[in-house]
């Protein structure tokens, strides 16, 4: 598959710095975005180190064998930059305490490969239907989904937080990946993105952007972003943005 590809990141309305990071190669169909967390400039480091450790290698790596990125060595590569983090954190006192969230996928000729971990998200739009295709690693949805509660709705209510995460990179010394694999389709647009866009954009309003005949798939980021701003900012805003266009000949 052909694929259009529009990434964008931006410090928000608020926060002084980026903690957020994205990156990845069109061309070999890797997508990568990250949330860093911890004080000083640590999530930037974290999440900077996510993306430039999983680009050089997996890029590098053994393809699989139709030259795309095997399911083991995304797996393989983000033990790795768990690892990476968890030492730098331990050596360096300012980097102390410091993550972050990954949202990787690898585009095959007729799959998508996706893994996360945290409250970084990957949303699909086919055929008018928005759907969001991982699972937060927040404490919120894990008590939803032990049953705690029925709803996320009703977890609100109770007063249950929406921002702490149970599960982030550089905090164990081996982080539980989710990794799925889902098949490709001609017209599908795929959403990556950080809270910073999800915690001030509903979902109808994301889809509306993305079906905007009017906006070609650089100017829908921009305008997912500016939403985000528009709305207050309050955090960075990243997102990545892939159009499937039709089959390579
Ligand atoms: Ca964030």
């Amino acid at each position: 598959m052909k694929l259009d590809v529009a990434m964008r990141t931006d410090k928000g309305m608020v926060r002084e710095q980026n903690e957020d990071a994205v990156g990845g190669d069109p061309e070999a169909g890797l997508m990568i975005l990250a949330d860093g967390m911890g004080g000083a400039n640590a999530g930037e480091v974290a999440s900077g180190l996510a993306v430039d450790m999983l680009v050089s290698q997996l890029l590098t790596g053994q393809p699989d064998s139709d030259d795309r990125i095997a399911s083991q060595a995304l797996l393989d590569a983000m033990q790795g930059v768990n690892q990476a983090i968890l030492e730098l954190s331990q050596q360096v006192p300012e980097y102390q305490g410091m993550g972050t969230t990954l949202v990787v996928g690898v585009f095959h000729e007729e799959s998508l490969i996706h893994a996360h971990v945290g409250d970084s998200r990957l949303y699909r739009l086919r055929s008018g239907v928005f759907e969001q295709l991982t699972t937060d690693h927040t404490l919120i949805q894990e008590m939803v989904n032990i049953g705690d509660f029925a709803s996320i709705e009703q977890a609100l209510m109770a007063g249950v937080p929406t921002n702490v995460l149970s599960r982030a990179f550089g905090s164990e010394h081996e982080v539980d990946v989710d990794l799925s694999e889902t098949p490709i389709e001609a017209g599908d647009h795929y959403l990556f993105c950080s809270d910073g866009l999800t915690g001030m954009v509903t979902d109808d309003e994301m889809q509306s952007i993305l079906e905007n005949q009017k906006l070609d798939l650089m100017q829908k980021a921009d305008e997912l972003v500016d939403f985000a701003c528009r709305m207050g900012g309050m955090d960075n805003i990243s997102v990545i943005l892939v159009c499937v266009m039709a089959k390579n000949n």
